[in-house]
């Protein structure tokens, strides 16, 4: 039996979505609590006063009395070569991809270029506490190697795939029905169940396919139904109508992908900002989910996600940063802007939803749910350390809080990668702050 760590602080996870048990009962939160952790699972997680008598005599004790554990950030909608080109001015969706995206993306062919964006991808997730994502690579086959080659390193469980792209694009970037097939076969034979990875066949949108490469996506699902299809969905209003004109024989945007097979468990979708209820309705029935980018709908102009219809629907959501059309690789950032969007909708977001959202609700739009999203026994042992005191702000504005409550509220608002003191993955430590 390897030995054991044990982990005490205050420890924050939920255990269901606050929308269908409502708030208190979603949450289980232990003021002085301790996380017993061995063979990179979960043994254990509750009360410090009752679980410290019962410690093996050499489990190593880590304490961090001011600080907050939670399960590690899941980020499901990110694209890996857009880190270098954050925060490009002046854009809205389709002229971004051309003056912005796509240039930048010519440049991952070369698989030591890919390799050292990933790096640098990789360490910004783990600074801000993200400990799994769902990721676009480029149409290049090995921006994908060199992702899961250096996710690996971390051991950290990544989902990543190939951009399919086979039209409206410039030709340096665009593959074929054909290529895409056989390049995304390769790749899931490869990767797919190695160690933490896990491959999503991965069509850019639907105007950069042609009907043949998405029977190709399509296809593949069915060759292999445990692999993720990830994509983006209702994103700009242009982007809709573009939608509707290039393939006039269905009935709207959703259609598309559904006439090609591609809704189904573990299809997650970016965004949905201008999704019909007949839409929402489709993707609760075929299981299929939203990832919500408030950064990104915000930074591009593109809107406001509706929430309260998704939960209504009983769509899955998880949270999504978007990177590069979002302007944070924070997850708690990404809650902040969150909070906003709704506000602008006249709704509360509450800070135990937020949670849910970036944690046990991404990990079950990824029905990875028995591995991820929270800390109770027997699942992979990821999660953050954050610090109350991370700076000067955050710890005078958390001495006036009350609760658990109205600290996550003021984390997620005030807090940003200088919040988080310790990342591990698999029960290991990856990221130290200082
Ligand atoms: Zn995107």
């Amino acid at each position: 039996m390897a030995t054991s760590k044990a982990f005490r602080s205050a420890i924050l996870h939920c255990q269901d979505d606050p929308a269908k048990v409502g708030f208190e009962q979603a949450i289980e939160y232990f003021e002085d609590g301790l996380l017993i952790v061995a063979d990179g699972q979960i043994q254990a997680v509750g009360p410090a006063s009752d679980l410290l008598p019962g410690l093996a005599a050499d489990t190593e004790l880590v304490e961090y009395p001011n600080g907050l554990i939670v399960p590690g950030f899941i980020d499901t909608h990110i694209h890996y070569p857009q880190t270098g080109m954050i925060a490009a001015y002046g854009e809205q969706l389709l002229d971004w991809l051309n003056n912005y995206t796509f240039p930048t993306e010519r440049h991952f062919a070369d698989k030591e270029h890919a390799r050292g964006v990933a790096k640098v991808f990789l360490q910004e997730l783990l600074r801000n506490g993200t400990t799994t994502a769902l990721v676009f690579g480029t149409m290049h086959k090995e921006s994908v190697d060199a992702f899961f080659e250096e996710a690996a390193r971390s051991n950290l469980r990544m989902i990543c795939g190939k951009v399919m792209m086979d039209r409206n694009a410039p030709d340096y970037l665009t593959d074929t029905p054909e290529s895409s097939y056989a390049d995304s076969k390769e790749l899931i034979e490869r990767w797919h169940g190695q160690g933490r990875a896990l491959y999503a066949v991965t069509p850019r949108f639907a105007p950069t396919s042609s009907e043949a490469q998405l029977s190709e996506a399509g296809r593949l699902l069915q060759e292999y139904p445990d692999v993720y299809l990830h994509t983006h969905l209702s994103e700009n209003k242009a982007e809709v109508e573009w939608v509707k004109a290039l393939f006039p024989q269905c009935s709207g945007y959703l259609d598309v992908y559904d006439h090609f097979g591609l809704l189904r468990p573990r299809a997650v979708y970016a965004h949905g900002i201008h999704l019909e209820d007949a839409e929402f309705k489709r993707l609760a029935e075929t299981d299929s989910a939203i990832a919500f980018c408030p950064t990104s709908n915000l930074f591009l102009g593109s809107g406001l996600f509706n929430l309260s219809k998704a939960e209504q629907y009983q769509v899955k959501v998880g949270l999504g940063t978007d990177v590069g059309a979002g302007t944070s690789f924070s997850l708690l950032q990404t809650m902040n802007e969150a909070y906003k969007t709704q506000q602008l909708q006249g709704r509360k977001l509450h800070p135990y939803k937020s949670l849910y959202l970036a944690t046990l609700g991404g990990a079950q739009a990824l029905h990875l749910e028995d591995k991820l999203g929270n800390l109770n026994p027997g699942k992979e042992a990821d999660f953050v350390v954050l610090d109350y005191q991370a700076t000067p702000l955050l710890d005078f504005r958390l001495q006036q809080a009350k609760d658990i409550e109205e600290r996550l509220f003021v984390l997620s608002i005030l807090g940003d990668d200088r919040a988080v003191k310790a990342t591990y993955a698999a029960g290991e430590c990856v990221h130290q702050r200082d």
